[in-house]
């Protein structure tokens, strides 16, 4: 049902060539992305109206898209108008913004040849949410390293963005479970990779060290690797073992839905006093005193919602 005037104020999106209320966004039982987990997809921030990194996330989009060998049959300009259009629709200030490709509904019944299926385009707006609540992140995040694995990097590319949390939802289990606010993960060597929907970061001395395999190349990792070297601090890609994590002054995650958030605890490690260390607070105040600058950011046309 789309009414004549609809009401976007809950989100705004993009499906079947068409802008609909957020509730109305449905895929079909039998697309692949929801029966094989066949899809690819980015998320990109607004803040104050604003795009954070858009180009960034595109890029990694289309990377992803290759990688996945799908083609949603939308040009990069057609993808930036409409995840404009969306946020315009919403008149979201803050908002988390989708871009997806699923494989599609085979054309024929029961074929099971990707080449038989036309893959989509859908996006959309919603109102900001943070994977690490804020009090949560205020108070720094409880994080425990689950005993599930990473799922192998030679199965799975965790640098092409993908809906394959088998292991990052095991581990939120056992996480809650025991008490905890989220599950990080390690690879079946040990070296610590990322966690459910974010990337890890420890801090040692003045050196900020990510992990080098086994996850994402998140957007808001990169922010934080280009604001060290203006705060005095190294920044590192390279392998972190478990040691490596319990030995740090001070852990911290990343993610778009949340941006620089602070750790407290790892399992029944205790950083610094309990709180959030003072260089993950002096990063995160950086990360998002720079937003309020404009600091890569690209703003919202919010006349286009008219168009
Ligand atoms: N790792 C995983 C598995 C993610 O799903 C995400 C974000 O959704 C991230 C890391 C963080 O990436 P970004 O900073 O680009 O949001």
């Amino acid at each position: 049902m789309t009414e004549a005037n609809p009401d976007f104020s809950k989100g705004a999106a993009y499906i079947n060539g068409q802008y609909v209320p957020i509730a109305e966004a449905k895929v079909p039982v039998g697309d692949w992305g929801f029966t094989h987990s066949d899809v690819t997809y980015d998320v990109v921030h607004v803040t104050d109206g604003g795009f954070f990194r858009l180009e960034d996330h595109l890029d990694r989009f289309h990377r992803s898209l290759e990688g996945y060998r799908l083609d949603p049959g939308v040009t990069r300009e057609e993808m930036r108008a409409i995840l404009g259009k969306v946020v315009a629709l919403s008149g979201l200030k803050d908002a988390f913004v989708a871009m997806i490709s699923t494989r599609g509904v085979p054309r024929v019944y029961g074929s099971r040849d990707p080449a038989d299926c036309d893959n989509t385009f859908i996006a959309y707006a919603v109102p900001w949410v943070d994977v690490i609540k804020p009090d949560v992140q205020a108070r720094g995040a409880h994080l425990l390293v689950a005993q599930v694995p990473r799922i192998s990097q030679n199965s799975l590319d965790p640098t092409l963005k993908n809906y394959m949390w088998r292991d990052f939802t095991r581990g939120m289990f056992e996480a809650k479970d025991k008490g905890f606010d989220t599950a990080i993960l390690l690879d079946s060597d040990g070296y610590l990779t990322e966690g459910a929907g974010f990337n890890v970061f420890i801090v040692k001395d003045d050196k900020v060290i990510t992990p080098d395999r086994g996850a994402l190349r998140g957007i808001t990792r990169l922010a934080v690797l280009d604001l060290c070297p203006e705060l005095g601090l190294e920044p590192i890609v390279g392998p972190i073992t478990f040691e490596d994590l319990m030995e740090a002054d001070e852990v911290f995650t990343t993610t778009t839905a949340g941006g620089v958030m602070p750790c407290a605890r790892v399992n029944d490690r205790i950083y610094g006093n309990d709180r959030p260390g003072p260089i993950s607070a002096k990063i995160k105040d950086t990360y998002w005193r720079k937003h309020k600058e404009g600091w890569h950011m690209t703003p919202v046309n919010y006349a286009d919602a008219d168009n």
